[in-house]
């Protein structure tokens, strides 16, 4: 049963089925997929075409085989590279591609070599796996979690392991044989790792495919969109998080409620687009002076919150008297003409042993105040 032909058809098999599952994120449009189906189209084929030998003339059953199968291998990496968000196409990988159809058909019409080809077209093969696992271990992006990429990175390196110990074996004469679809023990074996190249890329690739989309998913949940500041929801948690690094460490962590002044009066002036308008450049504007470690988050219509670790109510007062100044300083090109505004914070530092909420809502009474007291100022609790 274990025969050379019924490893290559069951691997066609595996490869439509990756390729079923592929098409599920077609609608995604996420950057690789195309290209990832596009590859197990043409694996299949070359599989198909091995699969005639003896039957069909060598132009398609050895060169065009081998062909596709290694321009297979090629669009998996170059939709990796595009996943990643890489643009430049593997020229050296294309132009290694046509030396090897070279030496393919020099080692098929001119003198005959089973083995001289097997070594030469697992030698591109190993190349192109390490490629990829190079590639998806170093491209992985740091803010997510590591497992999925590793997965394929590991997937490759094994199936770059098999290749290399394959074109070694051939490459020494280890291994006399000569047609891809004789029995015999080491033939079988070699194919039937094969089988596994398939499902390994396809559950590679839809991994990352996956992490893609859980990463959307997250950002739809966690960040405002008009803003660009984190929702209220993450702002709480990631401050729950802050607060107990602080416990641990015992450094200070202030927290400054700000709102904008009189933000209903610019709706019904310049509309509410221009409303949207403010929301945006105020976001803007108070991020580029925010450190890493701060979190900014719109706690609801126009009012935010910055948490910043290792900052004292006086540091933050400090800091936000600095936007509020930079603010009356500037004007703001991005917004309708004439059309400038205002902004009142409440600033307090957070005691060992509170809640956040109890931070926040001292932090709030003092915004008050600034409001009581005519706006446009900084007040601390
Ligand atoms: P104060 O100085 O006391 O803060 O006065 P205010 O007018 O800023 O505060 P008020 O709470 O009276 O009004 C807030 C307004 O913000 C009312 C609401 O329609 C508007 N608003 C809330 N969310 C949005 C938004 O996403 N876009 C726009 N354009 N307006 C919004
Ligand atoms: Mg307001
Ligand atoms: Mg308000």
């Amino acid at each position: 049963m274990l025969n050379p032909l019924t490893i290559l058809l069951v691997t066609v098999l595996s490869g439509a089925m990756a390729m079923a599952v592929l098409g599920s994120l077609w609608r995604a449009a996420i950057p690789g997929v195309g290209y990832w189906i596009a590859a197990n189209a043409l694996g299949i084929v070359a599989l198909l075409a091995f699969a005639l030998q003896g039957h069909a003339s060598r132009w398609l059953s050895f060169v065009a085989a081998n062909a596709l199968l290694a321009l297979a291998l090629l669009l998996v990496l170059e939709g990796c590279l595009r996943f990643l968000g890489r643009r430049e196409r593997p020229w050296v990988a294309y132009a290694g591609l046509v030396a090897v159809l070279l030496g393919v058909c020099y080692w098929t019409f001119v003198k005959p070599d089973f083995n001289a080809r097997v070594t030469l077209v697992s030698a591109y093969h190993a190349i192109l796996y390490a490629a990829l696992a190079v590639l998806v271990w170093r491209g992985r992006p740091s803010h997510r979690p590591a497992y999925n990429y590793y997965f394929l990175a590991t997937a490759a390196a094994l199936l770059c392991v098999g290749h290399s110990s394959r074109g070694i074996m051939y490459g020494f004469g280890r291994l006399m044989q000569t047609s891809l679809l004789q029995v015999s023990p080491s033939n079988i074996a070699f194919l039937a790792l094969g089988i596994l190249a398939p499902p390994l890329l396809a559950i590679g690739v839809v991994m990352l495919a996956h992490d893609r989309l859980a990463e959307r998913f997250e950002r739809l949940a966690n960040v405002d969109d008009l803003t660009g500041a984190v929702s209220r929801r993450a702002f709480l948690e990631r401050g729950g998080v802050l607060l107990n690094a602080s416990l641990r460490s015992g450094l200070p962590v202030a927290i400054a409620i700000v709102d904008i002044d009189s933000f209903k009066s610019v709706n019904d002036t310049y509309g509410h687009a221009a409303g949207d308008q403010v929301l945006a450049h105020f976001a803007a504007f108070v991020a580029r002076e925010l450190r890493a470690g701060d979190v900014f988050g719109r706690l609801g219509g126009e009012e935010f919150g910055v948490l910043c670790p290792v900052t004292t109510a006086a540091d933050a007062v400090m800091l936000l008297e600095r936007l509020r100044g930079g603010l009356t300083a500037s004007t703001p090109v991005e917004l309708p003409r004439g059309l400038r505004y205002t902004f009142s914070v409440g600033v307090d530092q957070w005691r060992r042993g509170e809640s956040l909420e109890q931070l926040m809502a001292r932090a709030d009474r003092a915004l008050y105040a600034a409001k009581a007291a005519g706006r446009d100022r900084v007040v601390a609790a």
